[in-house]
C-alpha cells in the first residue's frame, strides 16, 4: 500500500500581509461556504484514484485555514475520512493565525488536529505592524496559551527574520520569547521580498530598509545557537524540532514522497507527475468535481529532473541524502553521477560524507545556492 500526504489549501485571509505572495485574499462568508462545498466535491472525486493509498499526513494550509467556520472544516474532514484511508497515527497539521484563534476552531482542533502551526512571526508589535499582520504579540501569547489549554501537544511557531528595522538583538529576543512556551517545533524563515507584494513596491520606491547581508547571517547563526541550545535540533535549513517532532508532512516534500494538493492552486506530486490546480476561483467552483478539468501545468518528470530534485530537496535536510535511498529510487549509484562534485565539495569543507550519506556543512549551508547549483545535470 502506497503512503501519501494530503495538502488542503484555504486561500482566505482577513487581510493581505505586506510580504505575502501566497495564493490568498480576503473574502465573504458566502464564498467560504461555496469553497468548502467545492473542496468536498474535489475530495470525493479522488476517492477511487486513492483507493490503494494510505494517508500518513494531512496539512491544512493557506491562506488561513482557521478563518473557516468550524462547521465547514468539520464537513471537509468528514469527506476526507469517507474518501481516503487515513492512518490512525497520521500527522494532521493545521496552520492558524493568532488573530483568528477562537473557541470554535479550538473545538475543531481538539477533535481532528494533532499538530498546530501558529504564524507568530515576531513578538515585537512594531515588527508585526510593519509586516501588516492582523495580530499583536499579546494576541500571539494568548493564542499559544489557549492552544496549550485545549490540549495541543505538538505546536510549531513560525518566526521571521530579516524584517525591516529588525536587529540581531530584536531577533534574539523573539527567539527567546518563543522558547518560553516550549514549542515542539520552530520554523525560522528569513524574509524574501517577492514580486507582486507590497514590500516589493516599497523596495522599488526606495522605501524599504532591510537588514544587511551580514546582519542576516548573524541572525541565522543566532537561530542555530539559541534553538539548538534549547534542545530544538535543526533538521532542515529553516526548521528546528525536538526529538520526534519533525514535521512529517514537510519531510515528505523534501524526500519527494507522493502528495496530493486539494483546493485552489494546490500543488501535487503523484506517480512521477507534478501539477497544480487552477488558481481561478470561479473555474475551481465550477469544475472541482472533475479534477481533470482543474489541473494546470501537468508535467511528467523525467529521470534527470527527478534526480536533480532528489539532491536539491534532500540536501536541505541536516540528514542530507542517503546513497542507499538514491540507489533504491533510481537504480543508479549516486557517486557515478556526482562523484566529482561530491569529492570537490567535501575537500572544500562544504559537504560532509558519513555512513553512505552526504550532507551540507554549516559553511555549505551559508552558500547553499551556489553549492546546490552544482547538482544540476546540464
Ligand atoms: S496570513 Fe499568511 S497567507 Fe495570509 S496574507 Fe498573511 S502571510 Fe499571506
Amino acid at each position: 500500500m502506497k503512503e501519501i500526504g494530503l495538502y488542503l489549501h484555504f486561500p482566505f485571509c482577513v487581510k493581505k500581509c505586506a510580504y505575502c505572495d501566497f495564493l490568498s485574499f480576503p473574502t465573504t462568508e458566502d464564498v467560504k461556504k461555496i469553497y468548502a462545498a467545492s473542496l468536498i466535491r474535489e475530495i470525493r472525486a479522488y476517492a477511487e484514484a486513492a483507493a490503494d493509498c494510505t494517508v500518513t499526513s494531512v496539512f491544512l494550509g493557506g491562506g488561513t485555514p482557521s478563518i473557516m467556520p468550524p462547521s465547514q472544516l468539520r464537513s471537509v474532514f468528514h469527506a476526507l475520512l469517507d474518501s481516503f484511508r487515513i492512518a490512525p497515527d497520521a500527522e494532521i497539521s493545521m496552520e492558524m493565525n493568532p488573530g483568528t484563534v477562537n473557541e470554535g476552531n479550538l473545538s475543531f482542533i481538539f477533535d481532528y488536529v494533532n499538530r498546530v502551526s501558529l504564524g507568530v512571526q515576531s513578538f515585537r508589535d512594531e515588527e508585526l505592524l510593519l509586516l501588516g499582520r492582523i495580530h499583536s504579540a499579546e494576541q500571539a501569547v494568548r493564542s499559544i496559551e489557549l492552544l496549550r489549554k485545549s490540549g495541543v501537544k505538538n505546536l510549531n511557531l513560525d518566526l521571521m527574520s530579516g524584517i525591516p528595522a529588525q536587529t540581531a538583538k530584536s531577533w534574539e529576543e523573539t527567539l527567546r520569547r518563543a522558547l518560553e512556551f516550549e514549542p515542539e517545533h520552530i520554523s525560522a524563515y528569513s524574509l524574501i521580498v517577492e514580486e507582486g507584494t507590497e514590500f516589493r513596491k516599497r523596495q522599488k520606491a526606495g522605501k524599504l530598509s532591510l537588514p544587511d547581508e551580514e546582519t542576516e547571517r548573524e541572525m541565522y547563526r543566532i537561530s542555530g545557537e539559541i534553538l539548538e541550545g534549547a534542545g530544538l535540533l535543526q533538521y532542515e535549513f529553516s526548521n528546528y524540532a525536538r526529538e520526534g517532532f519533525r514535521c512529517r508532512h514537510n519531510v515528505r516534500y523534501w524526500k519527494r514522497g507522493d502528495y496530493l494538493g486539494l483546493g485552489l492552486g494546490a500543488a501535487s506530486l503523484f506517480d512521477g507527475k507534478r501539477w497544480h490546480n487552477t488558481r481561478n476561483l470561479e473555474h475551481y467552483f465550477a469544475h472541482s468535481a472533475d479534477p481533470g478539468q482543474i489541473v494546470c501545468e501537468l508535467e511528467q518528470l523525467d529521470k534527470r529532473a527527478e534526480i536533480e530534485e532528489f539532491l536539491f530537496l534532500g540536501l536541505r535536510m541536516r540528514d542530507g541524502v542517503s546513497e542507499a535511498e538514491f540507489r533504491q529510487a533510481f537504480g543508479l549509484e549516486l557517486r557515478d553521477i556526482y562523484g566529482e562534485v561530491i569529492d570537490r565539495q567535501t575537500g572544500e569543507g562544504l559537504l560532509a560524507a558519513e555512513e553512505e550519506r552526504i550532507f551540507l556543512t554549516p559553511r555549505g549551508i551559508d552558500i547553499s545556492n551556489v553549492v546546490l547549483a552544482e547538482y544540476l545535470l546540464s
